[in-house]
């Protein structure tokens, strides 16, 4: 489960408004979607992103960082929130995910792709959670195969030093740790994509519930 740590104490010692904006995001999101069963070990810190413009970011081992200062509203956190915890369920930190198995690959761009990735699955929710509408004029077909992204962006000569589309600072990474790809030894596994794989389908489920009750 996606779990929002210390939240009561951190109104005690930040901004109480900012921390509550950011929860009312947090508690949005898990409310109306499963995203909020995906795992992942969320933060509110007034440190390591010190720019009003950092929103977040997540590193390899599941931990997402919320930066308390930025000026953000509350659908502008859970969309924080559900990009890093979608960054952990597909595995974009992952050596078996990355092009030619991460060797030699362009780590910024590969951010970015998996940036792009992301932005389309929140769009097509239809939660209102795209930050950015445009992505699919400016890029085209293929938005969820972020492969075929990373591709692209090498054909257009993006060198991945915009990170426009993430959830850090436009130009820094919001993926930390892709310098070092994960790599998993014989029976073990990538428990972000597990449970990914099993919220998913029990949300087909519920929806399909949903259909046949509303049909009778
Ligand atoms: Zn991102």
């Amino acid at each position: 489960m996606a779990w929002l740590h210390d939240w009561p104490k951190m109104r005690d010692v930040l901004d109480k408004e900012r921390v509550d904006m950011i929860f009312r995001g947090y508690s949005g999101l898990c409310l109306e979607s499963y995203l909020g069963r995906l795992d992942g070990d969320i933060y509110i810190k007034d440190w390591h992103l010190n720019r009003k413009d950092a929103l977040a970011t997540v590193d390899s081992q599941g931990n997402i960082n919320l930066n308390v200062s930025a000026d953000a509203d509350m659908y502008s956190w859970a969309y924080a929130i559900g990009h890093c915890l979608l960054h952990l369920a597909f595995g974009h930190f992952d050596r078996q995910n990355m092009p030619d198995a991460g060797n030699g690959i362009n780590i910024r761009v590969w951010n970015k792709a998996c940036d792009i990735c992301v932005d389309r699955v929140l769009a097509e929710m239809e939660l209102g959670l795209s930050l950015h509408p445009d992505i699919e004029e400016t890029y085209g077909t293929q938005l969820t195969d972020e492969k075929a992204i990373y591709e692209q962006l090498l054909k257009l000569g993006d060198d991945g030093s915009g990170q426009e589309y993430g959830t850090n600072i436009d130009g820094e990474m919001d993926m930390i740790g892709l310098e070092h790809p994960l790599e998993y030894g014989e029976g073990e596994s990538n428990r972000f994509t597990e449970t990914y794989v099993r919220e998913k389908e029990r949300e087909k489920e519920r929806i399909k519930r949903r259909r046949e009750t509303i049909g009778r």
